[in-house]
């Protein structure tokens, strides 16, 4: 339903809530956010989230760490699988490697994640959204590709309307999002933070100067500054690769 990410300098959590509690006008039943901290030595995605109301996400998350300078934040309208705590966005990967928050409706999610549990995926959530993340993390696998181009190769794989945005802890210097029938906006900040949204309401306190993604496309915004839109259909020579060890 509503969409909201950023990378840069400030902290991530404030931003992500104020952008979700400007798109509570489109209405949802559940929210939540997925912050990540590597610079504190922190080695696992965070994720908070809440059946209700943004108000309830930010009682949840009061006196647990928010520290971060890149998150993703969602408020769902659900589709697939009822409104509660564990069909609430982000959904994270098997291996906890990826987060991903959706808007829109992955429509052959069912064979997909037939497919995927054959392979030995286990999932948590009754969501389109979930076999989507874990399509991803199988490709990333089975391919030894960069992020970004598991998600373009897991997209061609996907029939449905999405606007999706992905964070991978092994490439906290970057965030993934590409959507096809459902609206993205790309806000580009101050030294070189970037603001990623599902319409510009949650943005444009932060920057007048904003790029509308065209349908099809996939974006990665990273934090020194630099991003690419490319078509899904074509083929990312990774443009930039710097990629954390971790156990
Ligand atoms: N289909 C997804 C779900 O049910 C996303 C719904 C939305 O657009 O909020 O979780």
């Amino acid at each position: 339903c509503g969409i909201v990410a950023y990378i840069g300098e400030r902290q991530a959590f404030p931003i992500l809530i104020k952008g979700l509690q400007r798109l509570e006008y489109r209405g949802y039943d559940s929210a939540g956010v997925a912050l990540f901290n590597p610079a504190e030595g922190e080695t696992e995605i965070k994720v908070y989230k809440r059946q209700g109301k943004v108000k309830e996400l930010l009682d949840f998350s009061t006196g647990k760490s928010t520290q971060a300078n890149i998150g993703i934040g969602h408020t769902r309208w659900a589709t697939h699988g009822a409104p509660n705590h564990i069909n609430a966005h982000p959904h994270i990967s098997g291996n906890k490697q990826l987060a991903i928050i959706h808007n829109g409706i992955i429509e052959n999610y069912d064979s997909l994640r037939m497919a995927l549990e054959k392979e030995g995926h286990e999932f948590e959530s009754e969501t389109d959204t979930e076999v989507l993340i874990h399509l991803i993390e199988e490709i990333q696998k089975k391919e030894a590709v960069s992020i970004e181009e598991a998600v373009r190769m897991s997209l061609s794989r996907v029939i449905g309307a999405y606007a999706i945005v992905i964070i991978d802890k092994t490439a906290p210097d970057r965030i993934i999002a590409a959507r096809k029938g459902s609206p993205m906006v790309l806000g580009l900040g101050e030294s070189g933070e970037f603001f990623i949204a599902s319409d510009a309401s949650p943005i444009v306190e932060y920057t007048k100067n904003v790029v509308y993604l065209n349908d099809e496309e996939i974006l990665i915004a990273r934090d020194n500054g630099e991003f690419v839109i490319k078509n899904i259909g074509d083929e990312i020579q990774t443009p930039f690769i710097q990629y954390l060890e971790m156990e």
